[in-house]
Formats: C-alpha cells, sequence, structure tokens
C-alpha cells in the first residue's frame, strides 16, 4: 500500500495492475506487429459521378490476420489508441501513403488519397510538424493528400482545431469532414462549421442506406454541404439506385461496394492507374 494524502491509504488493486500489464503486452504485440509488416494500407476507390471514373481512394489500415487474410479487426483502432500506439501506427500510415503519392507523381499520376486522422492522432502536439516534414520530404503535390477526420472527434475547443488545420492547409493538405450527421451533438453543431476548415464532407453510410425511402436526411446534408461550399463524398454505396439518386443530386463523388473494395495498392494501380481498364 502506498500513501494518499494525510490519513489515507490507497491499497495496491490487482485488477489495476493486471489491467495494465495487459495494456503493456498489448503494446508490444501491436508494435513487433508494425515491425514485422503484419500491418498494411489497402486503398478504396472513389468514383467521380461526373465521369463514373476513379478519382480518388481512401486509405484502409490492414492487419494480417494468423488465417493470411488481411483485415481490419472491428477494435483494432480502439485497441491501438489504447496503448497509446496511435500516433506511431498513424504516422506510419501517413508515410506509407506519401510514399505511394510519390510514386505515383513521379510517373504524373495526380490521383489524390484520402487518410483517416485519429482524434488523438490530430491533437498529438507533433502531428502538423511531423506531416509537413513528409510532404516536404516527399514532395507532396498540393491538393493530393486528403485528411479524414470525424466530427465525433468532439474537438471541444473549435479554435483548436483551426490552429492545427490552418497551417496544413496552407501546405496544400484538404480536409474531409468523415462520417458526418454521426457527431454526438449531430446537425446541431453547425454553427461552428462556418469557421470550419474543412474542404469536403463525406455523407455517412447511415444515411446513404436511406436511399432512395427516405431521403430527408441526406437532402439536408447535402444543401448544408452546398451553402458551405463544401464538396461532397457519399460513402457506403451499394446499389445502382442509390447511385443514380447521388448522382442526380450533384453529389461529386462516390465510394461503396458497388464499385469495389478496398485492394493490395498493387491492384489499385492495375485496375485504375494503367489506363488498361475504362
Ligand atoms: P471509415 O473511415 O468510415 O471507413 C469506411 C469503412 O466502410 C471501411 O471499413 C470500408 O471498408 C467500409 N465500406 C466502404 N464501402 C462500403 C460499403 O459499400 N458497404 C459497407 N458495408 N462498408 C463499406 P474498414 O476498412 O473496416 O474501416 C473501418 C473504420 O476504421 C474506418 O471507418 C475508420 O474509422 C477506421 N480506420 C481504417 N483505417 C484507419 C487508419 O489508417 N487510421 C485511423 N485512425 N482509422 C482508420
Ligand atoms: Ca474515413
Ligand atoms: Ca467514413
Ligand atoms: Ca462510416
Amino acid at each position: 500500500a502506498r500513501r494518499k494524502g494525510k490519513n489515507q491509504i490507497e491499497f495496491f488493486d490487482p485488477a489495476q495492475m493486471e489491467a495494465a500489464q495487459q495494456r503493456l503486452s498489448e503494446e508490444s504485440d501491436l508494435l513487433s506487429a508494425l515491425e514485422n509488416q503484419q500491418f498494411a494500407i489497402w486503398l478504396q476507390p472513389q468514383v467521380d459521378t461526373a465521369t463514373d471514373n476513379v478519382c480518388s481512394a481512401e486509405v484502409l489500415l490492414r492487419q494480417k490476420q494468423p488465417n493470411g487474410q488481411w483485415e481490419l479487426p472491428a477494435d483494432l483502432i480502439e485497441r491501438i489508441e489504447a496503448c497509446g500506439l496511435i500516433v506511431a501506427v498513424g504516422y506510419w500510415v501517413l508515410e506509407e501513403s506519401c510514399r505511394l503519392l510519390a510514386a505515383w507523381q513521379h510517373k504524373g499520376i495526380m490521383m489524390p488519397l484520402s487518410v483517416n486522422l485519429s482524434a488523438l492522432q490530430l491533437l498529438h502536439q507533433n502531428m502538423v510538424s511531423d506531416l509537413l516534414m513528409l510532404m516536404k520530404r516527399y514532395r507532396i503535390a498540393t491538393g493530393t493528400l486528403i485528411l479524414e477526420v470525424t466530427e465525433s472527434h468532439r474537438i471541444d475547443d473549435p479554435q483548436k482545431a483551426v490552429d492545427i488545420l490552418r497551417p496544413l492547409r496552407e501546405a496544400g493538405v484538404r480536409v474531409a469532414l468523415d462520417d458526418f450527421g454521426m457527431g454526438y451533438a449531430g446537425l446541431l453543431q453547425l454553427q461552428h462549421m462556418k469557421s470550419l476548415p474543412v474542404d469536403i464532407l463525406k455523407i455517412d453510410k447511415a444515411f446513404v442506406d436511406l436511399i432512395p425511402d427516405d431521403t430527408s436526411m441526406v437532402s439536408a446534408i447535402i444543401q448544408l454541404a452546398r451553402s458551405l461550399n463544401l464538396e461532397i463524398v457519399a460513402e457506403g454505396v451499394e446499389n445502382q439506385a442509390q447511385y443514380e439518386w447521388l448522382k442526380a443530386a450533384g453529389v461529386e463523388s462516390v465510394q461503396g461496394y458497388l464499385f469495389a473494395r478496398a485492394v493490395q495498392p498493387e491492384i489499385f494501380e492495375q485496375d485504375y492507374l494503367s489506363g488498361s481498364r475504362p
């Protein structure tokens, strides 16, 4: 037991000790996974509704499973966050993405990549300088790196978000607000959005799922995005009816299983960058 305050004694809690040990072993497992190339980035195409062509891709983390398959276990991101490794893993994802962008741009291909950023990563003090350094080292062309941040990041201080995102946008990064409509304050937070440094709004799959039966929410979101001059991406598009509706509504691009799931970068290059397929 150790002393706490004047007369209080805090007893050693075996359950807490166990939890701490578990976190430590989880951390070393994840670190060795990172070192042993058990993580990979996969790319899900995004399709331009005006041309039906692939116009960009979202970078999605995958982990090699014992059965040899590459998947993203449902709780992996949370576990990475819980043991404090999200900044390291997030940096790795950013660097892999910059490496791909640089290789493409070297060949004159200006396909943008959209990378997910966890809230903890966004708020980390070195994030901005680290990312600026990566962009410089890989000579990333303006507008080709997009950061996806979510509304539910609960950035309590909107000014803080502005301060973080401004230098990145000045360096040519674009910012997408991911999972829009799913945040804790939902549409009520809109007042803050006018000053938020965001370029793209991603409509969450939950609203796309309701098309064409109930389009009231998705219509409201589109109207809002228009009034804020934001480009719109709809995610989770699984059928043709949804695609037609979104296209007619003027949504710029869509992403979903109707077109493709995430694939390995080599497959993405083969299928969408080699010019051998429409
Ligand atoms: P998200 O950012 O909302 O990413 C979209 C998720 O929806 C992806 O799942 C994608 O595979 C899936 N999806 C895309 N189209 C469809 C569709 O038509 N139908 C259905 N049912 N699902 C579709 P995934 O790859 O399992 O990723 C889950 C979440 O994990 C992501 O949600 C994102 O929040 C997080 N995540 C993935 N990669 C990263 C990463 O590198 N960093 C961070 N911080 N988070 C990541
Ligand atoms: Ca995303
Ligand atoms: Ca999303
Ligand atoms: Ca989502």
